[in-house]
């Protein structure tokens, strides 16, 4: 059996479309919402993902600014910078592009932006409002993932969901995620025992390690009919967040044995994209997110609807509600 395919690609697309019409009303009635971009430096990494992030604002009707404090910022300039963008109305949203450069003090940084702009999710308060189960920015990548399972209707409520990785930013987040959603959920890190027979029990696996095809297919559980008669369980349903570029050889034909078409990309490129979580398990999921195309564009996908949400918790007033989209409503 060949898992279902959970394509981000696709629900990006509907979760714009949801955003562009969302913004075009609440714009209609006065409140346009505002990303500002901080880029410290010329990180070409950086400088792209910061571009992507402004070709989405324009894309859905945002306003954007981009401020470019020179590579040689200090922490004291830096937080200048993030106080104004504090005080300025017409910005909904904060984005703080990482890594800053090493003269910089980051947490500090994070921590100077409001919370109520802090459209990343990485704020303490805002990551003690999840924990308490109370509104507030969930990070991009988890609450991303969220929607996945969620407009595929895999049920969550019950479900036994393991989370490898515990980083602030993904794992953490995501398993508390999971548990306001009903799942029993289980946190693994690079200290867990028996990983596979642990990851054999999940109905719901997040995969956030950063090891290129670490996860076996035979760790996954598979599909089973009932013997009663009633219906069987499906395989277990497959979030893979993990972004690894592969570069040795011998590893793409680790990974790539079955797939003679991306080993053929990846002769003729060098290089290539890989989840935590090895390919063949597209042979033992029920469902799976492929990368790439899963998870990763569901990351700013979901900074644009924080901004959105931000702009409503704000400075929209009561009467805006039946504007609201699904995303930002969650
Ligand atoms: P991270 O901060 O490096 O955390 C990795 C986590 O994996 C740690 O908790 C670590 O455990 C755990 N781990 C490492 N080796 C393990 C092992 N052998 N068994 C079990 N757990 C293990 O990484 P991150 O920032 O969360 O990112 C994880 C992955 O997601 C990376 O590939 C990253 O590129 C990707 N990512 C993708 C997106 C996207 O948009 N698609 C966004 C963010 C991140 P310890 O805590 O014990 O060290």
């Amino acid at each position: 059996m060949i898992a279902r395919i959970l394509d981000g690609t696709k629900i990006r697309d509907q979760i714009f479309a949801e955003l562009k019409d969302e913004v075009r009303l609440l714009t209609a009635a006065g409140v346009r919402p505002g990303l500002a971009a901080v880029l410290v430096g010329e990180n070409p990494a950086s400088q792209m993902y910061v571009k992507s992030k402004i070709a989405a604002c324009e894309e859905i009707g945002l306003s954007s600014a981009l401020l470019t404090p020179p590579a040689t910022a200090s922490t004291l300039e830096m937080l200048a910078v993030i106080e104004d963008l504090n005080r300025a109305n017409d910005v909904d949203g904060i984005l703080v592009q990482l890594p800053l450069p090493p003269q910089v003090d980051t947490k500090r940084i994070l921590e100077a932006v409001d919370p109520a702009k802090d459209v990343d999710g990485f704020h303490p308060v805002n990551l003690g409002r999840l924990i308490s189960g109370r509104p507030g920015l969930v990070a991009c990548t988890p609450a991303g993932c969220m929607e996945i399972l969620r407009r595929n209707d895999i049920q969550i409520e019950g479900a036994n969901a393991v989370v490898l990785g515990r980083s602030d930013i993904v794992g953490k987040p995501m398993a508390l995620l999971l548990m306001h959603a009903n799942a029993t959920v289980t946190i693994c890190h690079s200290k867990t025992r028996d990983l596979p027979d642990v990851v054999r029990r999940a109905d719901i696996i997040v995969a956030a390690m950063g090891k290129a095809g670490f996860v076996q297919a035979d760790w996954i559980k598979l599909a089973s009919a009932s013997a009663s008669g009633s219906a069987g369980s499906a395989g277990a349903t497959v979030i893979d967040v993990g972004t690894n570029r592969v570069t040795d050889p011998k590893e793409a034909e680790r990974l790539f044995q079955n797939f003679p078409d991306r080993l053929e990309k990846f002769r003729a490129k060098g290089s290539a994209l890989v989840g935590d979580v090895h390919p063949n398990a597209i042979n033992t999921a029920g469902a799976l997110t492929p990368v790439p195309g899963g998870v990763g564009p569901m990351t700013i996908t979901m900074l644009m609807s924080n901004t959105v949400k931000a702009a409503r918790l704000r400075r929209a007033s009561p009467k805006f509600s039946a504007t609201q989209s699904t995303a930002t409503a969650r």
